[in-house]
């Protein structure tokens, strides 16, 4: 016997149907999962709002932020929005860095939270340094406004780490680990200009950390990447598996002149 149900379905079918977590349909064809989570069907793919940090369609529960990004429920359920809680979570990857990869910084350089205005501000600023002809200022990459979330700054003596606030936790500690890589650099190989080296490097110290919190879906797609940031984490992988940790860090010194 089989009894229909509001979506149309009978309960045999629908047992073996995933529901849509945007409109609560039943997902009969192509359906789309965002960092893990799912399933969302086309049509809200195609025509809901996003989440702004992880893509998925919005529900009808979102957040609104005061810079205008809206995050979903998903993103919003561990996203790091207060300051004490960066600071924590920034001394604790940074213990992870240290155990894992033996880095440490001996130049003090603090996370501070901004929203994504005032991160533009910061990057315009550094790239204004930077036309500037003040190389040691610099990230070796021309700064991307829109999709940066996260930025190693130094200016004159001063040196920061400024990440956008309501990242989730994974990935405040993906980001926050890699711009504390390139602090790390910037302190011990500021020749470095070979970009796929420079990027790959952060990349890799990122995909170590967050590989230690298990967070196998951030490491995939940070592995599945085309450009320069995928380039340069597979090539800093491979040194490491044939030459270990020291090797990766021995060929910053190589490419430091
Ligand atoms: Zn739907
Ligand atoms: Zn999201
Ligand atoms: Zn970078």
């Amino acid at each position: 016997m089989t009894s229909a149900l509001p979506h149309g379905v009978c309960s045999t079918c629908s047992q073996s149907l995933h529901f849509c977590l945007a409109c609560g349909q039943p997902v009969k064809n192509k359906y789309y999962q965002f960092d893990g989570v799912g399933p969302y069907c086309q049509e809200c793919y195609q025509t809901r709002p996003r989440c702004d940090v992880c893509s998925a369609p919005l529900t009808h529960e979102y957040w609104q932020l005061s810079d205008g990004r809206v995050i979903c429920a998903n993103c919003h359920s561990t996203a790091i929005y207060d300051p004490a809680a960066a600071a924590a979570l920034y001394s604790e990857m940074r213990q992870v860095v240290d155990q894992l990869l033996g880095l440490r910084l001996n130049i003090p350089t603090g996370v501070a939270l901004v929203d994504r205005n005032q991160l533009r501000e910061v990057i315009r600023q550094q790239t204004n340094a930077v036309m500037q002809g003040n190389p040691a200022s610099s990230t070796a990459l021309p700064l991307v406004a829109e999709n940066t979330l996260g930025l190693y700054a130094r200016r004159g003596m001063r040196r920061g780490i400024y990440i956008q606030t309501g990242l989730p936790r994974l990935l405040f500690l993906q980001i926050a680990a890699h711009e504390y890589a390139h602090a790390w650099q910037a302190e011990n190989y500021p020749m470095l200009r070979d970009e796929r080296i420079h990027e790959g490097f952060a990349e890799w110290v990122a995909y170590r950390v967050i590989g230690r919190y298990r967070y196998t879906r951030g490491q995939e797609r940070m592995l599945s990447r085309q450009d320069i940031y995928g380039q340069g984490l597979r090539w800093a992988l491979e040194v490491e598996a044939q030459t270990g940790i020291h090797g990766v860090i021995n060929a910053l010194s190589a490419e430091n002149g």
